[in-house]
């Protein structure tokens, strides 16, 4: 075992582990016979930027930083971010052996936590396109914009397969059935690109491994009570997919298998994902998981122990990061955890910093930092916007409307709000209401697009809409929300706000075009008589100027539903064969 540190040699040749030119396995094993064990437990060890600076990151030898949950510099700007993360680069190439820190974020919809970034559409909308390589394009154009502020990892894609839509991770999920995730895995290649060494190449992760999508109620961090059979029919393809196109990274779920908690499956982990699909990246922790395996608050030695044997390689701690290493020091000292597995774990990780450049190029790519929030970048958002739309009714074919002549009226809350329009995961990890960052409302984008003589007139609660008007727009659906902040065990129904308003519309006698901003199918089926079409828009992002293209026709509608529309909430989870009717069915979706 190579417990015994060698210090840093002292001589005019360069050690062996910063000469690029040789492979990067040679690097590694130079690299890790000059580590101490505590060295090592450092790489093991991601803490939040805000519980360790970059001196204190240093000191203590963390191998990496995130931002959690959109934690960002103040201000949040590109350069602040970019600033932020060469200080901690600074601090950490400063040490004896100069390892360089990998920092995640999760950028899930473009680099969603940067004020002004491009943010594209939630992976439902994206299911919703069908296209795998509009997704990879996506995936590039993510890379650019986080390369343009330093960070190296991506905590993206997200390759649940949502079976339950109560569920508050939903539009997370590019679809209910494993294969469209599986082909959305496209955007790892994006994110990662040809090479990890390339010009904005960023680590992408699978997560959340294994089976998040399919807790019993949809419970967020529930329990997944199904066979190994169908764990590996549903629930595994998209992982496969990922680690066929290199994902560099893998992040285990907060779910449970069958009353296992996945960051406790020495058999998942070790056995199926690193043994039988030879996955060679590293593993990391979801965010405090290891706190939650013996249902009491913090971690204990025990959670250390039973986490990292079970194939974790990285704790993403995040701020007790100081007990974590004391803990995990004692117990491979006392050989509960083996010197191996250590090992395992600090070749895993380092061959990825290795293999992204990190000891030849720490600091950020600035060439890079002008893409963020681009006209090019935007406009590839936007045609992801005009993909995604789904249309479910049409009566007496009222779409595409006609950009010419007389008055439209648009109502909805949202339908002049980016916040709700780009959901949860966007400037805050809940996402916020409001004009958080730059963009075009979907009502910007109509009235773009109608033309000089036609009226747009907006009211949100759709008061003074009278029959002079040729059409109604009403743009109803969720607000944003996160993590267990959205599971709806109690239904999915629309709000009182959007029913109001929905009243007013359809009182006048115009015809209602409604469309759903949402982070999922919505139970409407009582409504929808009422409607003369219906869209299914998702959580479309910054470029609301997508919705117009096709509600006008200089685009038809092509996206397809990646979920069953459920026709009552009683209907879920639906997708499970049992028979039921649904609304529509998954896959369907018009055109003109
Ligand atoms: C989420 C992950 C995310 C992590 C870091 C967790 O709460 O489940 O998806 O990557 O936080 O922000």
């Amino acid at each position: 075992a190579c417990t015994a540190a060698v210090p840093p040699t002292v001589s005019a040749a360069p050690a062996a582990y910063r000469d690029s030119s040789l492979p990067v396995a040679y690097r590694v094993d130079d690299l890790m016979r000059r580590m101490s064990l505590r060295d090592k437990i450092g790489q093991m060890t991601q803490a939040e930027r805000s519980a360790a600076d970059s001196n204190a990151a240093a000191a203590a030898g963390i191998g990496s930083i995130l931002s959690g949950g959109g934690s960002a510099p103040s201000p949040n700007t590109a350069q602040a971010w970019a600033d932020m993360y060469d200080t901690y680069q600074r601090a950490a190439i400063a040490t004896p052996l100069g390892i360089p820190i990998i920092y995640g974020v999760d950028a899930v919809h473009g680099h969603n936590n940067v004020h002004g970034a491009t943010i594209f559409p939630h992976n439902i909308g994206l299911g919703a396109t069908g296209d795998p390589e509009l997704v990879e394009r996506i995936g590039r154009a993510t890379a650019e914009e986080i390369a343009g502020t330093g960070i190296d990892w991506d905590f993206a894609p997200c390759l649940c397969v949502a079976r339950d839509d109560r569920w508050g991770r939903t539009y997370e999920s590019f679809g209910e059935t494993p294969e469209r995730p599986a082909a959305m895995a496209s955007v790892v290649s994006g994110l990662q690109g040809t090479s990890l060494d390339g010009p904005a190449s960023v680590l992408a992760t699978a997560k959340h491994y294994v089976g998040d999508g399919g807790t019993t109620g949809g419970d967020d961090q529930g329990n997944t009570e199904v066979s190994e059979q169908e764990l590996r029919a549903v629930h595994l393809p998209p992982f496969q997919a990922a680690i066929e196109r290199g994902v560099g990274s893998v992040m285990i779920s907060f779910s449970s298998w069958n009353g296992v908690k996945m960051h406790a499956n020495d058999y998942l982990i070790n056995g199926l994902l690193k043994g039988e699909l030879g996955f060679t990246g590293f593993v990391v922790s979801d965010w405090q998981a290891i706190d939650q395996l013996d249902g009491q608050e913090g971690f204990t030695a025990e959670e250390v122990r039973t986490s990292i044997n079970a194939g974790l390689d990285m704790i993403m701690v995040p701020y007790d990061y100081q007990k974590f290493m004391d803990l995990l020091r004692a117990e491979v000292e006392a050989g509960r955890v083996p010197m191996a597995r250590i090992d395992d774990a600090n070749r895993r990780i380092l061959t990825k910093k290795f293999e992204l450049g990190l000891f030849e190029r720490p600091f950020a790519d600035r060439s890079f930092t002008g893409t963020i929030g681009s006209p090019e970048h935007r406009e590839t958002a936007r045609e992801a916007v005009r993909e995604s739309l789904v249309l479910l009714k049409n009566d007496g074919n009222v779409l595409p409307l006609a950009k010419d002549g007389g008055k439209i009226f648009v109502a909805g809350k949202n339908a002049d709000d980016i916040g709700n329009q780009s959901g949860g995961w966007t400037i805050s990890w809940q996402g916020s209401s409001g004009p958080i960052t730059p963009g075009t409302t979907i009502r910007q984008g109509i009235q773009q697009a109608v033309s000089p003589g036609t009226e747009v007139t907006y009211e949100r609660n759709g008061y003074g809409i009278d029959n002079s008007y040729r059409a109604a727009i009403a743009v109803v659906g969720e607000t944003p929300y996160a993590e267990g902040a959205g599971d709806r065990p109690g239904g999915l129904g629309l709000d009182d706000e959007d029913k109001a308003m929905l009243a007013r519309l359809e009182k006048s006698g115009v015809p209602v075009i409604v469309l759903t901003v949402a982070g999922r199918p919505l139970d409407i089926a009582a409504e929808l008589p009422a409607w003369s079409a219906l869209v299914a828009a998702w959580l479309p992002g910054t470029e609301g100027a997508g919705v117009a293209d096709v509600l006008f026709g200089d685009h038809g509608p092509t996206g397809t539903l990646p979920m069953t529309w459920m026709a009552g909430t009683d209907q879920q989870p639906i997708n499970d064969g049992d028979g039921q009717r649904p609304l529509f069915p998954f896959g369907y979706g018009l055109s003109y």
